[in-house]
């Protein structure tokens, strides 16, 4: 049973289908936050921004399985959609005096979304997939070796069924966010266009800076005091680049932090582990060369890079990173 909303709810493909028909007929621009729930600020601040660029909002609420390996944390993951849809219809934007709210919220089920069916095991998966070849396996694709195949999947499914005028996708999950800009070039998406693919700034606590994530809420009281170290290494190593240090000495820097935070978080009987900091070329992905400052081939001096780390606090898996150089191409 669904919880009472004043948000019209698409539970199924065929009235998502119909719904886009009737805007594509009175010629509204349609504005689109995939998501898969248990909202915080930043998931908001992509809806808000969606509100004020669109005469219509769908929010899609989606937990794929397919996105989770084995052993991940698919089970545990918080769903909370009462809560998401209160704040959804709390949440208004005034465009012109006039005020929007989320127009509709897609709700699929897993049956319809993957007709072939879904195992999380990829070797025995069944089914169309797609792949975006050369940004799905560094950074946290080098990690999680199949989670961008399964999102790059699960999002062309969506755009087929939602075609999307604008899609807002948050920098937090940067190479997640590049990788369907670049979907949908290659793919000549047309709705939406690349172009249309919207990057929004990564929401922080005000405080620690840590980033804002729904898996922050496995974290104890103790493990969330610790979770700044992440974004504080990553500091670290930005300003180490800009003060013209290498790859090498910005990663050090950021190593430096962890180590400085291990310490404190070990006396709250706290374990972290730094699974990577890395830095890639925003638009070929490229490893920079560690002893050089300028970096990539591809980059040239200019182009932005990605700064990016994944840091273990206790069992739960955080990642953040900071867009090095011009950051307005990528990100707004
Ligand atoms: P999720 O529900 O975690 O799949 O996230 C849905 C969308 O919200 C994705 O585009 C995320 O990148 C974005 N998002 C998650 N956390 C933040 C944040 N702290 N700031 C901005 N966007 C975010």
């Amino acid at each position: 049973m669904l919880p009472p909303t004043t948000i019209p709810i698409l539970e199924s493909v065929a009235s998502c289908r119909t719904w886009r028909l009737k805007a594509f007929d009175e010629k509204k621009s349609v504005g689109f936050v995939p998501t898969m729930g248990a909202f915080h600020e930043g998931h908001l601040s992509l809806v808000r921004r969606s509100l004020s660029e669109n005469d219509l909002t769908v929010v899609s609420i989606f937990v794929n399985p397919g996105q989770f390996a084995p052993g991940e944390d698919f089970e545990k993951y918080p769903r909370m959609l009462s809560r998401d849809l209160e704040q959804l219809a709390g949440g208004q934007v005034s465009v012109g005096g006039v005020f929007r709210t989320t127009s509709a919220v897609f709700l699929p089920s897993v049956q319809e979304m993957h007709p072939s069916g879904i195992t999380r095991d990829v070797a025995s998966q069944k089914g169309t997939f797609v792949e975006v070849e050369g940004c799905s396996h560094q950074m946290e694709g080098a990690i999680r070796p199949t989670l961008y195949r399964a999102i790059a999947t699960i999002v062309t499914k969506l755009f087929n069924v939602v075609q999307p005028t604008n899609v807002y996708l948050g920098q937090k999950d940067i190479q997640q966010a590049l990788m369907i800009r670049q979907l949908c070039r290659d793919l000549l998406l047309a709705d939406p266009d690349a172009k249309r693919v919207h990057i929004v700034r990564t929401v922080r606590d005000p405080i620690d800076g840590v980033a804002l994530s729904s898996r922050n809420a496995y974290l104890s009281v103790d493990e969330r005091s610790c979770a700044g170290t992440l974004y504080r290494a990553l500091q670290a190593a930005e300003t180490a680049w800009t003060r013209g240090g290498t790859k090498e000495k910005s990663i050090s820097a950021a190593a430096a932090v962890v180590e400085q935070g291990k310490i404190e978080a070990a006396s709250k009987g706290v374990e972290m582990k730094l699974e990577y900091v890395e830095m890639n070329d925003a638009d070929s992905f490229e490893v920079l060369d560690g002893k050089l400052h300028k970096g990539s081939r591809s980059l040239g001096g200019t182009n932005p890079i990605l700064l990016t780390g994944m840091l273990w606090v206790g069992k739960t898996r955080l990642v953040d990173n900071i867009v090095i150089g011009d950051s307005g191409t990528i990100v707004s």
